[in-house]
C-alpha cells in the first residue's frame, strides 16, 4: 500500500513557479512582491454537506480550488500560493489522480502554486487554504458600499442552484438545461481577473457563494447600508430563462448560492468604465439596483412591488 510520502510526493508534489520552498520541508517559504499586503483564506469542503458523496473527483478538486480563488477575486487580490489539507478515507490512487488533475489545471490557470499542506486519514474533508497578493491599501472590502452606489453582479446566477435542486429531486432538469446548471455547479469559474480590475473602480465587492441576497447582506452589514434590487434586473442564464417564473428557480436566482460570480457596488459615474471592462473580458456585468440608507436587502418585483425573499440563503447553522 502506498505511504503518506509517496502518496503526497507522487500527486502533490509539483514544481513551483515564484516560491523559495514549498512541499518537503516543515514550512513553505514565501518571498512577497515589495509594496504589496499578503490576502489569505481558507475554505474546506465535507463530503455530504458541500459535495455528494460520488462527485467526480476531477470536479472536486477544481472545485475546492476555484472556491478560494474566488475569495481572492472579492478582494481584488492575484492569488499566488495555495495550500491544500486532505481527510481521505483511504489512498485510493484512482480518485488521487482525478483529484490532482482537477486542482493542478486550475492551478496552472491562475498561475497558483501549491507549497504544502497536509494528509490525512478520515472522513473526506477538503480544506484549502489560498494566499494572493495586492498592492498596499488598494483591498477590495465589503464594507465601503456608500449610499447612492449602484449594485452590480458579473455573469448570471441560479444555475448552480437549481442543479442542487435536480440533484435532489426537488426540481426536473433535461438534456442541455441540465448539463449546463451541473458544469455551472461542479466546475465554477472564479472571477480573478474581473476583481483585480474592479480595484479603484469598486467601492466594495463580494463573491456569490451562499446566495445573492445573503452575500449582498453581508456588503450591507458590514457597511451599515440597506440595497435595493429589481429582481428584473437580475440575470440568469439562457438556458434558464424558460424557467425563471419557477418558484423553485426564482429562488435559485435570488438565494441559491455555489454562483462564485462577484456582486459589487460602485458610484453612477463609473458606469462607463465597468460596461467598458465588460466589453474587455467579455463577462457581462450588470446593474441590478442600488444602495440606499437602512439596512438589509430588499427585492422588487417589475411592478415595485417587495417580493418576500424567504431563504435568505445557506447558513450552516440556522
Ligand atoms: P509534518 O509532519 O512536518 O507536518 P508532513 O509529513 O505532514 O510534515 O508533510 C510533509 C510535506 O508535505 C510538508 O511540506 C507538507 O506541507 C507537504 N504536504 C503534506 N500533505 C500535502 C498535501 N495534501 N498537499 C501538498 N503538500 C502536502
Ligand atoms: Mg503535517
Amino acid at each position: 500500500m502506498v505511504s503518506e510520502f509517496d502518496l503526497i510526493t507522487r500527486y502533490f508534489n509539483r514544481p513551483t513557479r515564484h516560491t523559495v520552498l514549498g512541499v518537503g520541508d516543515d514550512a513553505a517559504l514565501l518571498a512577497l512582491t515589495p509594496g504589496h499586503e499578503l490576502a489569505a483564506s481558507t475554505d474546506t469542503m465535507v463530503e455530504g454537506v458541500h459535495f455528494f458523496p460520488d462527485v467526480n473527483p476531477e470536479s472536486l478538486g477544481h472545485k475546492v480550488l476555484a472556491v478560494n480563488l474566488s475569495d481572492l477575486a472579492a478582494m481584488g487580490a492575484t492569488p499566488k500560493w495555495a495550500m491544500l489539507a486532505l481527510t481521505i478515507p483511504k489512498a485510493d490512487e484512482a480518485w488521487l489522480e482525478d483529484f490532482a488533475r482537477g486542482f493542478f489545471a486550475l492551478a496552472a490557470e491562475h498561475d497558483v502554486d501549491l507549497i504544502g499542506g497536509d494528509t490525512a486519514r478520515g472522513p473526506r474533508n477538503i480544506c484549502v487554504q489560498i494566499l494572493g497578493e495586492v498592492p498596499r491599501g488598494r483591498v477590495l472590502r465589503r464594507d465601503g458600499a456608500k449610499v447612492g452606489d449602484d449594485v452590480w453582479i458579473s455573469g448570471h446566477v441560479g444555475d448552480a442552484a437549481a442543479a442542487v435542486a435536480h440533484l435532489k429531486g426537488d426540481l426536473r432538469l433535461r438534456g442541455s438545461l441540465l448539463t449546463h446548471c451541473l458544469a455551472r455547479l461542479d466546475r465554477p469559474a472564479p472571477r480573478v481577473a474581473l476583481g483585480r480590475q474592479l480595484v479603484g473602480v469598486a467601492n466594495s465587492a463580494i463573491d456569490i457563494s451562499d446566495g445573492l441576497v445573503a452575500d449582498l447582506g453581508h456588503i450591507c452589514e458590514r457597511s451599515a447600508v440597506g440595497a435595493v434590487i429589481e429582481f428584473a434586473a437580475v440575470p440568469c442564464s439562457a438556458e434558464l430563462m424558460q424557467l425563471r417564473g419557477h418558484v423553485l428557480v426564482t429562488r435559485a436566482i435570488l438565494t441559491g448560492g455555489d454562483d462564485y460570480e462577484l456582486c459589487f457596488t460602485a458610484v453612477a459615474e463609473r458606469r462607463s468604465e465597468i460596461e467598458a471592462l465588460s466589453g474587455q473580458t467579455g463577462l457581462a456585468l450588470t446593474r441590478i439596483g442600488n444602495i440606499v440608507a437602512g439596512k438589509g436587502v430588499g427585492v422588487v418585483d417589475p411592478a415595485g412591488k417587495p417580493m418576500s425573499v424567504k431563504d435568505g440563503g445557506f447558513d450552516h447553522f440556522r
